[in-house]
């Protein structure tokens, strides 16, 4: 093992070191002798074993290094990379990313072979589909299957960067399949041009296609998120939905038997709904309600990215899903304040009785 030090902001005050490698937290060293500075000085360059750092100050630093690598300032410039030349630069920024994760014994190339190693399912390659897309694949996501019934439309540019006008009238899941295959050819993709009509349809393209995630996004018919969470949740796949509700944001997600899943949502809607939509639960629409799109590319552009995050949670574990059973919510109008709203799960819920829970 070869200690280094990742990239640490360190400043002398009087006798103490103040230390960050997130800016939002500072830790405070004594440092009287000097010993501390000296040692962090040798561990720049990750060249020296634990031997030779204490042979080069004089005592054991073990107890120094465990304390370090429990900060999250070490990692070790000793570990392998699977990763050729051309993949290391491929993936510079994520790797860096990485770093803010890793340990001694987690080098960052880690979360990079899960991602490399992982299927995502994406149902829907619209505003926010594409721009989930176009993360996965910077991401490397190694599999992507996208399904879509729509042809490429003019009045999607607006917010759909995978098309061009030269692809009007075609089928937006072979479009985007190229645009990610010319993005990275290294990329395993599939597309399917097809509509998700009930639970079976999205059961039958997990079986399919054996995903290690879905992303949802569609938003019609009205019924398609309990198809998608029935099929999800049955087949033990978690799931990530973004949409956008009037010009609020939204995006939640689903861990099979672990969150609360949809239809727990749906079972105690009477019971959450407070204010204004107390009085509007169980009352019949008596007026037809034309569907309107609000999304600009800027609102596809962040949701993208909020659920390909959520996506990289679920797929390298580097922290925990923070949308599970839990709307995420952005205030596009106003000044994309966020809010969060979690909704309880049910232990009745029949859903939730068939979860496979992944291994
Ligand atoms: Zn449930």
């Amino acid at each position: 093992m070869l200690p280094r030090l990742k990239s640490l902001n360190v400043l002398a005050s009087g006798t103490d070191l103040l230390v960050s490698l997130d800016p939002k937290v500072r830790v405070r060293l004594a440092d009287p002798d000097g010993s501390v500075l000296a040692l962090l000085r040798l561990l720049q360059d990750g060249s020296r074993t634990p031997d030779e750092l204490a042979a080069q100050v004089g005592s054991d630093v073990r107890p120094v290094l465990d304390h370090l690598d429990r900060l999250g300032w070490l990692e070790d410039a000793s570990a392998r990379s699977p990763f050729d030349a051309h993949d290391t630069e491929r993936y510079f920024s994520n790797l860096a990313f990485f770093d803010a994760f890793t340990t001694l014994s987690l080098p960052r190339d880690e979360p990079q072979e899960r991602l490399r190693a992982s299927h995502v399912l994406v149902l829907g390659a619209g505003g926010l589909g594409s721009a989930v897309l176009m993360n996965l694949a910077g991401l490397g996501v190694g599999a992507l299957t996208v399904v879509d019934q729509d042809l490429v439309e003019l009045r999607n540019f607006a917010r759909q960067f995978t098309y061009t006008e030269a692809s009007l009238g075609q089928p937006k899941a072979d479009r985007v399949a190229d645009w990610l295959r010319a993005f990275d050819p290294s990329l395993r993709v599939a597309s399917e041009r097809r509509r998700v009509e009930s639970t079976e349809d999205v059961a039958e393209l997990i079986r399919a296609t054996k995903p290690d995630l879905v992303v949802s996004a569609i938003d019609e018919p009205d019924e398609v998120d309990r198809w998608v969470n029935a099929a999800c949740v049955a087949a033990g796949v978690p799931f990530v939905r973004g949409g956008l509700a009037y010009t609020q944001g939204l995006y939640w997600s689903v861990d099979p038997g672990r969150s609360a899943c949809r239809e727990c949502l749906e079972r105690h809607r009477e019971r959450l709904a407070g204010g204004v939509d107390a009085e509007i639960v169980d009352v019949p629409r008596v007026l037809r309600q034309d569907r309107v799109n609000r999304a600009i590319g800027p609102v596809a552009g962040v949701l993208g990215g909020l659920v390909a995050m959520e996506a990289l949670r679920y797929l390298t574990g580097l922290g925990e899903p923070v949308a599970a059973g839990r709307y995420q919510l952005l205030d596009f109008a106003g000044d994309c304040s966020t809010s969060s709203d979690a909704w309880p799960a049910d232990p009745d819920c029949p859903v939730c009785a068939t979860a496979l829970v992944p291994a």
